[in-house]
């Protein structure tokens, strides 16, 4: 299985927090919660999370200084981070925006959307992710070399986990098969018949998803 996500949730109001908990777990996500924006700070010192539910409307520090001080840090700059609120005030929605919230909910709002939410975040987000390509039902670790289609595990070969991998980091962008030999070979003086072998047995391989790397006729290969 493919290491489970860690949401962490700031919110005060008990209730909300634990249901907002239950849905993510429901999904698969590993979650910890925070009835303050301290103890939220306090624990991202030492444990990095994947993405973060929070609310502004918190005791002491508010959830937008929260968002501020994340944003200023190098290491949790581009963290996935959604905002509840109660007030729905255009000037907070702005706000939120602005600090680099990438999407925010206002209650009282439903547990599922919030779940489907926070998964189309992670989505655009996963190319940006150093170690975790993350792509439709793609999952691809640059760094365990691992793949994993619909989080069930895809034995690949060192030649076509390069080959998804390069595809996967500019994804939606069209490679020659010279351009794939010189990158994933290292070494464009092999013939280009060599890439279209490799492609047919990853599509083969990756099944459903082997659907995504479209092939373009007098251009080359890419990943959608
Ligand atoms: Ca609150």
């Amino acid at each position: 299985m493919a290491p489970r996500k860690t949401v962490a949730i700031v919110e005060d109001e008990r209730d909300i927090a634990d249901l907002v908990a239950l849905h993510l777990e429901w999904e698969g996500f590993h979650t910890v919660v925070f009835g303050d924006g301290e103890s939220f700070m306090a624990f991202m010192e030492r444990n990095p999370c994947d993405f973060l539910v929070l609310d502004l409307m918190l005791p002491s520090i508010n959830g937008l200084e929260i968002l501020k001080t994340l944003r200023a840090k190098e290491v949790t700059a581009s963290m996935p981070v959604l905002v509840l609120t109660a007030k729905s005030s255009e000037t907070d929605r702005v706000l939120g925006l602005e600090l680099g919230a990438d999407d925010y909910m206002v209650k009282p709002f439903s547990p599922r959307e919030l779940v489907a939410r926070v998964k189309a975040i992670l989505r655009r987000h996963g190319i940006r992710d150093s170690s975790i390509i993350q792509t439709g039902e793609l999952e691809i670790d640059r760094k365990s070399k691992t793949v994993w289609v619909k989080g069930k595990e895809v034995q690949l070969t060192q030649t076509e986990f390069r080959l998804l991998e390069t595809l996967a980091m500019a994804k939606g962008e069209v490679f020659s098969r010279r351009e794939l030999l010189k990158r994933v070979w290292g070494d464009d003086t092999v013939t280009e018949r060599t890439v279209d072998v490799h492609i047919k047995h990853l599509r083969e391989k990756l099944g459903e998803a082997g659907k995504m790397i479209k092939t373009l006729r007098g251009w080359g290969y890419k990943l959608i």
